[in-house]
């Protein structure tokens, strides 16, 4: 059989895990590359708490170049352009063809999206989560407020999980009573994704250690160099230390190759995650896979990376002659509670009718599942 090309572009959860999913099931005649403009890729769930020094980013971190022992070829370059019809990849080391192509370059960020928020703060890339971590060294009073702009945002948590892991090393550091906390999202409750007994819940664990939750309140500008935001209700307030969630949107080069759908991201075939060309495929962040609600599935690793085995399956088994599988949307999501305890999220979001998601309370176990987790992310075994 004459050797197949298969190109991936982006070496984050999903890219990786579609890679090392083909390269398994392929003889070696079968070539299959992926490309990356980073040397390294972080484990954005640690990042809650890299900020208040309980990780280092070279903990946090993988190496691609060592993905060569497992028979995959990372190429460091910058992916300037697609050409679906010339079934071409146009990057700063050259042009180079493909048989399949995996799309999995993630979501970016629009920092403009809010006036005022480059003053601000964010822990949402290892720059920004450096940058806040040196703030939150030496802060000990004031206000802070932790606002997302807009939906979709990666991992539906991870700001609630920030609020309570700074809520717990302000506790430990002897200075919670001088910090009054604030939290707001655009959505109706906390981890809408999750259902009204998740919101419910989540809410009443904030409110419990005293962080204040305002839902309907998406950040629409940051003011008086970072120290003020208003909000979508109207409301504004002056804050010591403002942290957002950035707004996010597939990247340029997806646009300029024609993929996106009318949601704003690349459309798919929730079932095989197939794009609407030929041999292509997206998954992870970059992708919209609808839900029953008519959401959006939940912008998250875990479901880059099954998004990834199977398509990493589905191109071998079509190179084999072998059959598919189908993406069943099923997945978990850790939620830390600070640093010793952690709940999750967890059940079938592709389910008929509506999702099919439960909260699993927080426990010592699931903080010790999410640390097991992140060895055996460093270690390419997730
Ligand atoms: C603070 C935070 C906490 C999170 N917590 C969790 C969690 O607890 N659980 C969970 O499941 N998810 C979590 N997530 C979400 C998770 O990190 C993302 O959903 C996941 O990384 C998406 O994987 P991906 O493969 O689609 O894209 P990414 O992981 O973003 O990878 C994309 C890769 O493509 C590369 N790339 C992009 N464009 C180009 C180009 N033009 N040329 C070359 N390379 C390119 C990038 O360098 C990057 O390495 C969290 C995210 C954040 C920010």
């Amino acid at each position: 059989m004459a050797g197949k090309k298969i190109a991936v572009v982006g070496g984050g959860f999903g890219g990786v895990a579609a890679a090392r999913t083909a390269r398994a099931m392929l003889g070696l005649e079968h070539d299959v590359l992926l490309i990356d403009r980073n040397k390294r890729t972080y484990l954005c769930g640690s990042f809650p708490l890299l900020i208040i020094g309980e990780r280092e980013a070279s903990k946090v971190s993988r190496s691609l170049g060592s993905l060569a022992k497992r028979g995959v070829r990372h190429v460091q370059t910058e992916v300037e352009a697609i050409d679906t019809d010339a079934r071409t990849v146009r990057s700063s080391e050259g042009t180079l063809d493909y048989d399949f192509l995996v799309l999995a370059p993630g979501a970016a960020y629009d920092w403009d999206a809010v006036p005022g928020a480059s003053e601000a703060y964010s822990f949402y890339d290892l720059a920004s989560a450096r940058r806040l971590r040196r703030k939150l060294a030496t802060f000990r009073k004031g206000r802070v407020l932790i606002a997302i702009s807009s939906v979709p945002y990666k991992c539906p948590p991870a700001p609630f999980e920030a609020a309570m892991t700074l809520e717990w090393d302000f506790q430990r550091r002897g200075v919670r009573s001088d910090i009054d906390m604030h939290v707001f999202t655009p959505e109706p409750m906390p981890l809408a994704v999750a259902g009204p007994d998740a919101g419910a819940r989540l809410t009443r664990d904030m409110e419990r250690r005293g962080i204040q939750v305002h839902t309907g309140a998406g950040v629409t500008e940051v003011a008086t160099d970072g120290r003020q935001a208003a909000f979508s209700d109207g409301q504004s307030l002056d804050a010591d230390l403002v942290i957002t969630i950035p707004t996010h949107r597939a990247p340029e080069l997806m646009e300029e190759a024609g993929l996106l759908g009318p949601s704003g991201w690349v459309h798919v075939t929730p079932e095989t995650l197939e794009a609407d060309r030929p041999g292509i495929y997206a998954i992870g962040d970059v992708n919209n896979v609808p839900m029953a609600n008519g959401r959006g599935l939940p912008k998250a690793g875990v479901f880059a990376s099954s998004e990834g085995e199977t398509v990493g399956h589905n191109i071998a088994a079509a190179i084999l002659g072998e059959e598919p599988r189908r993406f069943s949307g099923v997945g978990h999501c850790f939620v830390a509670y600070g640093g010793t305890k952690g709940g999750m999220i967890r059940g079938e979001f592709l389910a008929g009718g509506k999702p099919n998601v439960t909260f699993q309370p927080p426990s010592a176990r699931g903080y010790r599942a999410k640390e097991r987790f992140e060895r055996d992310w460093r270690r390419f075994r997730v």
